[in-house]
């Protein structure tokens, strides 16, 4: 692994303040970050623009350091979900969701994650590292360029629903989603971009404070502590009691409805005590129901419940004129659960 500095770490400013320091003009700064983030250059050979002289000199001072697509699986229903290798040879997963519609990009905000939900391959990765912004980005970019070649339109959408807790590692998602929405990076609106936490009460309080624009999604699953604590144990300390009252001061602050995402397991979550547990829980806030069908791991635990369960629960919702939909699983015929491939790879 190479010690020079990674170019694509320092901001616009920093890289102009750079090439005064060289005795250079300042405008040079714009020209090597329009080439790293606009035009996506992985070697300083590619910025023609730039003496030789220049472009040796940044040579020898700096790397670029980028992900690579290391495997790529496209499924029948037009998913693709990628093996992204880091500099350090690290893996994490990004996924292109293509639906009628839209093209969503799911994207992976750590390597591994310390949080240990039970019905989760990536937690049988143990965290490694929390990704940099330009990591976050990267994926982003990658899968905007297949979103281009397979359906001939840019992304529509962003979820932070890939390996990891993204509140666990709040800074880098943020600068990362400054970029995806600043014009020099993908100007994407963050009114399409949701950050899915399965619940950090601290963080999301903070989030509420710096009133962001994107959109929160929390992976419940369960609204009874007892049941929640035993298939996502940090519940445990980090209990709904304090998750309802964060939930409530981020939508005093942002007025943005929540969204619950919530598997409904044979056995776990199935039963009436649950579904009118979920109920009252979405009596708090604003907020809608996303029921998610499960993508198994190899584990006999968890089993998607029956299509009785699930209209149980969406009657019972929908009579409490709660906003439900039902996401079916994409991309079936390839490795679709989240850290499935990474654990192939790494
Ligand atoms: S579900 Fe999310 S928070 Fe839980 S272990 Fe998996 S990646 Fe981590």
């Amino acid at each position: 692994m190479s010690t020079k500095q990674d170019i694509r770490a320092l901001t616009k400013n920093e890289l102009r303040e750079f090439f005064k320091s060289q005795g250079d003009k300042t405008f040079r700064g714009n020209q090597v970050y329009e080439w790293l983030w606009s035009k996506g250059a992985h070697t300083f050979e590619e910025m023609t623009n730039l003496s030789k002289a220049t472009r040796e000199m940044l040579q020898q001072n700096f790397v670029i350091n980028h992900i690579e697509v290391d495997d790529m699986q496209r499924s029948s229903d037009g998913t693709v979900k990628n093996a992204i290798r880091l500099h350090d040879g690290l893996v994490v997963e990004s996924v292109l969701i293509p639906t009628e519609n839209r093209t969503t990009a799911c994207v992976s905000s750590q390597v591994g994650c310390s949080l240990n939900c039970k019905f989760c391959a990536t937690a049988r990765l143990k965290k490694m590292r929390n990704l940099n912004p330009d990591e976050i980005y990267d994926q982003v970019a990658a899968i905007n360029q297949q979103s281009l070649h397979y359906y001939n339109h840019k992304l529509s959408n962003i979820v932070f629903m890939g390996m990891g807790e993204p509140l666990m590692n709040y800074n880098n998602v943020l600068k990362a989603i400054e970029k995806i929405t600043s014009e020099e990076g993908l100007g994407m609106s963050p009114k399409r971009i949701t950050v899915s936490t399965s619940g950090v009460p601290k963080m999301i309080k903070k989030m509420a404070d710096e009133e962001v624009k994107f959109n929160l999604a929390v992976s419940l699953h369960s609204a009874i502590d007892e049941v929640r604590t035993s298939i996502m144990p940090f519940n445990e300390t980090l209990n709904l009691t304090d998750l309802i009252e964060s939930l409530k001061y981020w939508y005093s602050k942002t007025k943005s409805r929540v969204t619950y995402e919530y598997v409904v397991w044979d056995g776990i979550n199935d039963d009436k005590k649950s579904i009118q547990a979920l109920v009252n829980f979405c009596k708090h806030i604003p907020c809608k129901v996303n029921l998610i069908e499960y993508n198994p791991i190899d584990d006999d635990t968890f089993k998607q419940a029956s299509n009785t369960a699930l209209n149980n629960y969406i009657s019972n919702l929908e009579m409490h004129d709660i906003i439900v939909n039902v996401r079916r699983s994409r991309g079936k015929d390839i490795d679709a659960a989240c850290g499935q491939l990474a654990n192939k790879k790494s």
